[in-house]
C-alpha cells in the first residue's frame, strides 16, 4: 500500500478541511477536460475510499454523537438541570407552553460566499457560526445581521486527534494570556458577533482551565456559548454556567452521515427532542446535501404543521 502513504499528507489535508466543507475545485472548462483513463477513474475511488476511512475516523473523533445511536435520550445533554438554568441575557423568558423550539446552526461558515447566501437565503432564523480570518466571513456577517440573523464565532479549539483546526485556533498548550489574546483577536476578526461555538475542540473543551478562560472573555463581552459538544469529556457548560454566561448545547447534529435520508433521520431526532423537551438545538454545516435538505424542508408549513417551531438561536436561549 505504497500508494497510501504517498497520499497521507494530502489526504489529511482532506480530512482537516472536512469540516469546512469547500465545493471542490472549479471543473477545468469542458473543451479541455482530458477523458479519464481508466487508471485515473481507478485511482480516483481509491482516494475517494481512502478519504472516506479517514473522515469516518474523524467524525469518531470529533462527533461523540457517533458512538451511540441516541444519546439524547440516554443522558442529559447539559449537564446543568434546567431548573437551575439562569435566565439568558439576550432574550426575555419564553413561557413554558409555547410551541416547541428548534434552533438551527450551521458551522464551519466563512469560505465560501456563494453557500454562506444561500444560508441567507433559508425561509427560517438559521444562525451562521463563521470561522474567524475566512475570506467571506464580514461579508456574511453583515449580509445575515442586517436580515435580523444571529451570528456567531465558530471558534476552532484543539481536537484529539492532532487535526489542523485552521487559523485563530486555541490549543491546550497556551498560556492564558496567550489563549486570550488569540480569542480577542477572533472576536475582533469579524462583525457583528453574538456568541460563541467551538469548531472540533474535543481536546480543549474537556480542559475546564481553558474553558475557563474562554469564558471569562464571553463575559466581559456580554457573549453566549453553545457547546458543539464534540466530546462526551467536555468541560464547556459547566464553565459557561459558573462564569455566568448564557449557553445551550448541541442536541443532534444534522449531517455527520451526509446520505440524505440519513439527514432527514437526525432532522427528525431533533424534532424529537423539542417535542419532548421543549427545545432542541440543531448543528450542521454547509454541505450541498444539508443545503438542499433544509430549502425543501423548512419552507411553507411543513414544521408548524408538525407542532414545531424553528426559532433563532438567541431566542431559544430564553426557552426553558
Ligand atoms: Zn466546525
Amino acid at each position: 500500500m505504497s500508494y497510501l502513504r504517498w497520499a497521507l499528507p494530502g489526504l489529511l489535508a482532506l480530512l482537516a478541511a472536512c469540516s469546512e466543507p469547500e465545493p471542490p475545485p472549479p471543473e477545468p472548462p469542458q473543451d479541455i477536460t482530458p477523458v479519464p483513463t481508466l487508471d485515473a477513474a481507478a485511482q480516483r475511488q481509491a482516494d475517494a475510499a481512502y478519504y472516506n476511512q479517514l473522515r469516518a475516523r474523524w467524525l469518531e473523533l470529533e462527533h461523540a454523537e457517533r458512538s451511540s445511536p441516541e444519546p439524547e435520550t440516554e443522558q442529559p445533554v447539559v449537564a446543568v438541570p434546567p431548573a437551575e438554568r439562569k435566565p439568558p441575557v439576550p432574550a426575555a423568558p419564553v413561557p413554558s407552553g409555547a410551541t416547541p423550539a428548534l434552533a438551527i446552526v450551521i458551522d464551519d461558515v466563512g469560505h465560501n460566499l456563494h453557500h454562506g447566501r444561500r444560508l441567507l437565503a433559508l425561509p427560517a432564523p438559521v444562525t451562521l457560526a463563521i470561522l474567524p480570518h475566512t475570506q467571506a466571513a464580514q461579508r456574511l456577517a453583515e449580509e445575515a445581521a442586517a436580515q435580523g440573523r444571529s451570528v456567531i464565532l465558530h471558534q476552532p479549539m484543539e481536537n484529539g486527534a492532532g487535526l489542523s483546526i485552521g487559523p485563530g485556533g486555541l490549543y491546550n498548550g497556551m498560556q492564558p494570556d496567550e489563549l486570550r489574546q488569540v480569542l480577542q483577536n477572533n472576536l475582533d476578526s469579524f462583525a457583528p458577533i453574538l456568541g460563541l461555538n467551538n469548531h472540533m475542540g474535543s481536546r480543549l473543551t474537556a480542559e475546564r482551565q481553558a474553558m475557563d478562560e474562554v469564558m471569562q472573555v464571553l463575559r466581559e463581552r456580554n457573549l453566549f456559548f453553545i457547546d458543539s459538544r464534540t466530546t462526551h469529556h467536555t468541560q464547556a457548560a459547566f464553565a459557561a454556567e459558573a462564569a455566568g454566561v448564557p449557553h445551550l448545547s448541541r442536541d443532534v447534529f444534522l449531517d455527520n452521515d451526509r446520505d440524505p435520508a440519513a439527514i432527514a433521520r437526525a432532522f427528525s431526532r431533533a424534532l424529537d427532542v423539542a417535542r419532548r423537551e421543549g427545545r432542541a438545538l440543531l448543528i450542521g454545516h454547509p454541505y450541498p446535501q444539508t443545503l438542499e435538505f433544509l430549502e425543501w424542508r423548512l419552507a411553507g408549513d411543513l414544521l408548524a404543521e408538525e407542532g414545531v417551531e424553528v426559532v433563532d438561536v438567541v431566542e431559544l436561549l430564553g426557552r426553558e
